[in-house]
């Protein structure tokens, strides 16, 4: 009987829809891997150095701001709030990094839920965005502190990769590499530029780094830790049913866990069909740009926005 079992499903299996035609991609735009350039305390060499060597690549990175240490920490020099305000508003990503930059886990308990919030209040009443996103000093936490920390935001930095003066362009490159090749998600952690902690010897060892990203940029999602972070959650939260309609048409439901208020990116829709057909994709009733790679069509779709209408047009 089972002899006899086994190609009749594989018949079955190769005349109906696949399910598999249908799929929302690992990273935006069907990108191989993504990175995320994050700097720690705000020094003020990031905002001087980091920044225009980011900009002009067309790039946009994170910084890790303590609110409480602005215009310098003793001796060192600090980001002002004007030019916190200034980088805000040109897109890049100014998160919390704790009030006070205590290592978290040793204070008070009742004074842990101000290290983070607080933060959060005063960074908003400066830049005008909520931080949704979070990094704990000294890398210090604690699964109830994590827990803390992780509501309302889309993510909480782990597993970075230093990218300074203790780790520069070699050994990066290798884990630049390796996840473009399993398609992963490579974060860099840099403090002080020219000045302060794990400093470079010289500013080439960093924009060396940036010249090798640039040649693999065609594979890779450059993007702040928030986007990126809240893009890999939504994708992770969000499944699809898909229902034929008719010979050519289909009609594939997202649903998705998340809170909409705080996860609000858009989802790189993905359709597989034979490369002479076209396809025209749907949802909300208006029809999405779509683009074309290979055998695969791509729209941005919204994970909230219910049912996506795929319809097919056939070459003969
Ligand atoms: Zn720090």
């Amino acid at each position: 009987m089972k002899k006899i079992l086994f190609p009749i499903l594989i018949l079955a299996a190769a005349l109906s829809l696949s399910a598999q035609d249908f799929s929302i991609a690992r990273f935006k735009g069907d990108r191989k891997a993504a990175v995320s350039f994050t700097f720690d305390d705000g020094y003020l060499d990031q905002y001087t150095l980091a920044v225009p060597e980011l900009e002009r690549r067309g790039w946009r990175g994170t910084f890790w701001i303590v609110p409480t240490r602005i215009d310098h920490w003793g001796v060192k020099p600090l980001m002002s709030w004007e030019q916190i305000k200034e980088l805000s508003d040109k897109g890049h990503e100014m998160s919390n990094h704790g009030l006070t930059h205590a290592h978290i886990t040793q204070i008070p308990s009742e004074e842990v839920p101000h290290e983070i919030h607080d933060a959060d209040t005063i960074l908003a009443a400066h830049t005008g965005k909520f931080p949704i996103t979070y990094c704990f000093a000294y890398g210090d936490c604690n699964p109830d502190i994590i827990k803390m920390a992780a509501e309302n935001r889309v993510g909480i930095r782990f597993n970075q990769k230093t990218l300074g003066g203790s780790n520069t362009c070699t050994s990066l490159t290798g884990d630049l590499k390796k996840a473009i090749d399993d398609g992963e998600w490579l974060i860099t952690m840099t403090h002080a530029m020219l000045d302060g902690y794990d400093q470079f010897e010289k500013i080439e060892d960093f924009t060396e780094f940036l010249d090798i990203v640039k040649k693999y940029e065609t594979d890779l999602w450059i993007d702040t830790f928030e986007n990126i972070a809240s893009y890999t959650e939504l994708q992770k939260a969000t499944s699809l049913s898909v229902r034929k309609k008719s010979e050519t048409t289909f009609v594939i439901t997202p649903s998705c866990s998340l809170d909409q208020e705080i996860f609000k990116l858009t989802l790189t829709f993905r359709v597989d069909r034979k490369p002479s057909d076209s396809v025209k994709i749907k949802q909300g009733g208006k029809m999405l740009e779509t683009r074309k790679v290979k055998n695969r069509w791509m729209a941005e779709i919204n994970p909230f926005n219910g049912p996506i209408t795929v319809k097919y047009i056939q070459s003969l």
